[in-house]
């Protein structure tokens, strides 16, 4: 008979991880506390636009690279079009100085140093990695136990050139890097898209990606995208139970035996996967009862992706002003009150893809992190009518902000939604309003983190709070790798199409 599995969330770690599982002879059910799947990959409708929630861009989107092959796993990557922009975005520091970011290497180079001379020494250091990490492949096909001998030599020996480059570069952060340098401008470009605590060892991959064109968009968006995986998933026969919140993990001498929902009903299973936040998994649904200094020490000490707001605005007619993507300086803070935010904000018009507004209209987002979770979260659980007027002081100093650095824009507004960290909590979860879970710092580097906990059996974990460094990719990486370890134990040959 075969084995039961059930899984704990439907974003893109537990579909990836109930694909894979379901291809190889396992019973799935996917339990998902929301009545949609894809977790922070989503989209939601506001007056005939379609709001995203999160891709900016796919890395895997490039057919010739590694990732594309672990994502047409799981999803029909030849029915989607990608855009690869010639410019990632634009940063603009508090002068007003503009420095575009261009996915060209050479032509990034060219502009850096230009825009900031006296930094050259410290941008042909950062960009000869670029390019030097250009022709790196991350290993992403197995977990560390399942390489055979000659599998493991021959990673070692493909890692062997880049080693040097990858230590370096993981041991600085984005903080330490950027204090280096003497251009403001080239400053606001180093802490515009990245935090200070971040490994900077991420803002070159991510370069390396874009230079690859393998970090493209993918017309249609979030919803397209997770809507497509979801298709898979019940494609290949698993089972996906919506508005099903699980309350609590069952275990029975040290073994999980199964879920209980919010609603009282107990699913039992002779696997039981956690793709849901980490840290509701191991401090409410299991209690407590199964860590180690090691994962509390994550908990209390390790940095992760802040929480942010998004206001999304819907304009009636084009917004020439601004290009497909902008950050910029603030010059006054958004609305004091609701405490610290981020010193820059991202801006997006989505016109490259027609799919998310109605003809002739256009969306924009404008996006910033926070770290004030807690505020939101109090406020909207204690007084909401405080929360929509604080809400509504972040729009009106947003809008102000806009109106300083780009164009007039209230009169042409049709739509207007805001996102705060209680919303991404609500609907998502996550702890603290992150966007992507645990981030890679100098302290992390490269380190993996374990997907099972101590003293309990038959249960792993799947998700941005189990492969630092969070994102789609880790999503598609940990559910994958949870499946094979799965296989591995009951030696079943994994399968992964
Ligand atoms: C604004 C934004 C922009 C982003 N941009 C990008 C980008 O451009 N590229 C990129 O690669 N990544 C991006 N990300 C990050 C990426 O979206 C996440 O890292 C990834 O989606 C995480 O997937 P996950 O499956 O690990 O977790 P989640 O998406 O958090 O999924 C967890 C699921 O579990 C469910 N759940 C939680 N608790 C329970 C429970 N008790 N019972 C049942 N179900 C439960 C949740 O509802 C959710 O569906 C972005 C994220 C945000 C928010």
């Amino acid at each position: 008979m075969k084995k039961r599995v059930v899984v704990i969330g439907a974003g893109i770690a537990g579909l990836s991880a109930g694909i894979h599982l379901q291809r190889n002879g396992y019973d799935v059910e996917i339990v998902e506390k929301e009545p949609s799947h894809g977790g922070l990959c989503c989209a939601w409708d506001r007056k005939g636009f379609a709001v995203d929630g999160c891709i900016h861009w796919l890395v895997g989107s490039n057919p010739e690279q590694q990732f594309y092959k672990l994502w047409n796993e799981i999803v029909d990557m030849p029915s989607i079009k990608f855009i690869d922009f010639d410019t990632f975005t634009t940063v603009e520091d508090k002068q007003g100085n503009q420095l575009h970011i261009y996915t060209d290497a050479d032509r990034l180079l060219e502009e850096m140093l230009q825009k900031a001379p006296e930094d050259e020494k410290y941008i042909r250091q950062f960009m000869k990695a670029v390019k030097k990490l250009s022709r790196f492949k991350l290993p992403v096909g197995k977990p560390p136990q399942a390489y055979t001998l000659m599998e493991g030599l021959r990673l070692v020996f493909s890692l062997a050139p880049f080693l040097a480059t990858l230590g370096k570069w993981s041991k600085i952060s984005v903080g330490e890097f950027s204090d280096k340098l003497s251009s403001p401008l080239m400053k606001s470009m180093m802490l515009s898209l990245f935090s200070r605590e971040k490994s900077i060892l991420f803002y070159i991959l991510t370069l390396a990606w874009m230079y690859n064109k393998d970090a493209g968009y993918p017309v249609g968006g979030s919803r397209m995208f997770a809507g497509k995986i979801a298709e898979t998933y019940k494609r290949v026969g698993g089972k996906l139970t919506y508005s099903a919140g699980v309350k609590e993990i069952i275990v029975e001498d040290g073994r999980a035996v199964g879920v209980e929902l919010e609603s009282g009903t107990k699913i039992d299973a002779d696997i039981v996967i956690s793709a849901a936040d980490g840290h509701a998994t191991i401090y409410k649904m299991l209690g407590g009862a199964f860590t180690d200094k090691t994962i509390d020490g994550y908990y209390e000490n390790r940095v992760t992706f802040p929480s942010y707001i998004q206001l999304s605005l819907g304009i009636d007619g084009p917004i020439d002003e601004l290009s497909h993507s902008a950050v910029i300086a603030l010059d006054r803070e958004i609305d004091p009150e609701s405490g610290e935010k981020g010193d820059f904000v991202l801006m997006r018009k989505h016109d490259f893809d027609p799919t998310l507004a109605p003809e002739g209209k256009s969306l924009v987002t404008l996006f910033l992190t926070t770290r004030e979770h807690e505020y939101w979260q109090n406020l909207k659980k204690s007084d909401s009518g405080e929360y929509k007027k604080a809400k509504a002081r972040v729009v009106d100093d947003l809008l102000a902000f806009f109106e300083r650095k780009i164009a007039p824009i209230k009169d042409k507004i049709v739509m207007t939604d805001i996102a705060t960290p209680s919303t991404v909590i609500r609907y998502t979860g996550n702890w603290k309003g992150s966007f992507e879970g645990w981030m890679i710092t100098p302290e992390i580097g490269l380190k993996q983190m374990k997907q099972t906990l101590p003293g309990l059996e038959s249960f792993y974990m799947a998700g941005h709070w189990v492969q630092a460094g969070g994102g789609l990719p880790s999503a598609l990486m940990s559910g994958r790798k949870a499946a094979q370890l799965i296989c591995l134990k009951d030696k079943v040959s994994f399968q992964s199409d």
